[in-house]
């Protein structure tokens, strides 16, 4: 499994490079947001995105884990009685820092600032920036980064495809964060 975990970790150096020239170039920073993104039903769909992550959560120590497990068991349970755009902090954030912040998911790089995807037929569909960003940042003077997400989906689809081949996965995935923290640590908790 280490040649696939070694390649998205290429992957997301390869994110956070392009995301941090384009915080550069809008003079934007997340630091001190007070609308932060981790209080966001993210859901995920990619296994790797899973495996990667579990790399994370083996580096805690045991208190941590028993923390990002009760967190994320509470959080489960909000996010099943709620509406789906409730609002509650992720498991695995702790005083406003991320506990795995280099094994975090791809959505936790990427979010933020606006974004375009060139389609199969040349066209290119463009996305906004967060609630933040568009409300303090968008003006006529604004000038575009084009941060191209298209080639970074490409790679993540096609090393998900060879990994669940590997694995005889088949099926669907769609896991939020508190999710594939359970299905890691719990799993783990099982098989000790
Ligand atoms: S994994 Fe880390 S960066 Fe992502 S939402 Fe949770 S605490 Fe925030």
């Amino acid at each position: 499994m280490d040649k696939y975990l070694q390649r998205i970790g290429e992957i997301f150096k390869a994110i956070d490079s392009i995301y941090d020239a384009a915080l550069n170039h809008y003079r934007f920073s997340c630091k001190g947001c007070a609308d932060n993104c981790c209080v966001t039903k993210f859901d995920h769909h990619t296994l790797i995105e899973e495996l990667f992550l579990a790399e994370g959560l083996r580096e805690l120590d045991a208190a941590g884990k028993k923390a990002a497990v009760s967190h994320a068991e509470e959080v489960v349970k909000v996010h099943n009685t709620s509406p789906e755009d409730v609002r509650v902090m992720c498991p695995l954030n702790e005083n406003g820092l991320c506990t795995v912040y280099e094994h975090r998911p791809m959505i936790c790089r990427i979010h933020g600032v606006p974004y375009e995807m060139h389609k199969r037929d040349m066209s290119i569909e463009y996305g906004i920036g967060c609630h933040r960003f568009m409300s303090e940042m968008l003006s006529e003077d604004l000038k575009y980064f084009p941060l191209n997400r298209t080639m970074f989906y490409v790679e993540m689809a096609r090393l998900e495809k060879e990994v669940r081949e590997k694995l005889n996965y088949t099926g669907e995935y769609s896991k939020t964060t508190a999710e594939m923290v359970l299905s890691i640590l719990k799993e783990n908790q099982t098989e000790n």
